[in-house]
């Protein structure tokens, strides 16, 4: 049953990407599943996927909502599932036109108690999660297909919890190389890097994270999951068809001043 608002969300936001075969990581909350929603109204056939075996209940409302959208088990780390996910998508669609590597974790051990442990586990989600998911999809992309790695503000400064912000790094790197070696396929690969965005991940952050993160925002407040899936949608979709190698910050202008904001606040008259 499709959602009968569908097509009027589809025009508002000017994005047609009716047919497309979209794969999202770690899409059971948060935005990973704004972006679920985003797509499937645009008119995309998104396979939603998370660690658990089952969808949260979050996601599971949204499966309700409509049958663009169906939900597999994936644990981004394993090669083996990133394999039969690439097959069932095969044996489905035949292909893969789109791919958002979001799945993302965090440990927040400063830099003089880290264990390599620590950087050794978010490593393995959330670079070599988008690595595996980049091998196994790409084979089924066409020309016009496209790639987003969900990076963070943490991967254009030096963001304190040192295992998230290497891999945050790391992930840019990545995706730098994606887009140099897929752009002779016609594959577009971008980052987009979100500030402090109001998620499960950041539901547990303190106050003080939160006045300070706010205080360094242009924008004076934190962001919603649907301000990031937007521009995910963008470029995914054909109107960023020349864009790629691009890093996007979605961060209410925090990345930009370079620590500046604190010297101008604290001059204001
Ligand atoms: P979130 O915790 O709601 O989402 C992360 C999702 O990844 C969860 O659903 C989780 O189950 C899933 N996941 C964890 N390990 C996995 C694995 N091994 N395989 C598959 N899925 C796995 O948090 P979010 O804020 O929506 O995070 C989405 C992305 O945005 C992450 O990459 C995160 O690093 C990034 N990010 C978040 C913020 C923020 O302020 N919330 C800021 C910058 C970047």
């Amino acid at each position: 049953m499709e959602d009968r608002s569908l097509a009027a969300r589809r025009a508002d936001s000017g994005i047609d990407m009716s047919g497309r075969i979209v794969v999202i990581t770690g899409s059971n909350g948060g935005q990973g599943l704004a972006e679920v929603r985003m797509l499937a109204d645009a008119g995309a056939l998104v396979i939603a996927t998370d660690v658990t075996e089952e969808p949260s209940p979050a996601l599971r409302s949204a499966l309700e909502d409509t049958r663009s959208i169906s939900y597999r088990a994936l644990d981004v780390s394993s090669k083996t599932q990133w394999a039969a996910l690439a097959e069932g998508a095969h044996q489905l669609h035949g292909r893969i036109d789109g791919l958002v590597n979001n799945a993302g974790v965090t440990r927040r051990a400063r830099l003089l108690e880290a264990a390599v442990e620590d950087l050794r586990r978010v490593a393995e989600v959330n670079v070599e999660g988008a690595l595996l998911g980049i091998q196994a999809c790409v084979p089924l992309m066409q020309p016009g297909s496209a790639i987003v790695n969900v990076g963070s503000v943490a991967a254009l400064t030096s963001h304190y919890p040192v295992a998230y912000t290497s891999s945050k790094w790391a992930l840019r790197g990545l995706s730098g190389v994606a887009a140099m070696e897929l752009g002779s396929r016609g594959i577009r690969v971008n980052a987009v890097h979100p500030g402090f965005i109001e998620t499960p991940m950041t539901a547990s952050a303190s106050s003080a994270f939160r006045d300070a993160s706010r205080a360094e925002t242009p924008l004076g407040r934190a962001g919603a999951p649907e301000e990031v899936a937007a521009v995910v949608l963008f470029l995914l979709s054909p109107l960023a068809s020349f864009v790629t190698g691009a890093d996007v910050p979605v961060d209410g202008g925090q990345s930009q001043h370079g620590g500046a904001k604190s010297v101008s606040d604290a001059l204001l008259p």
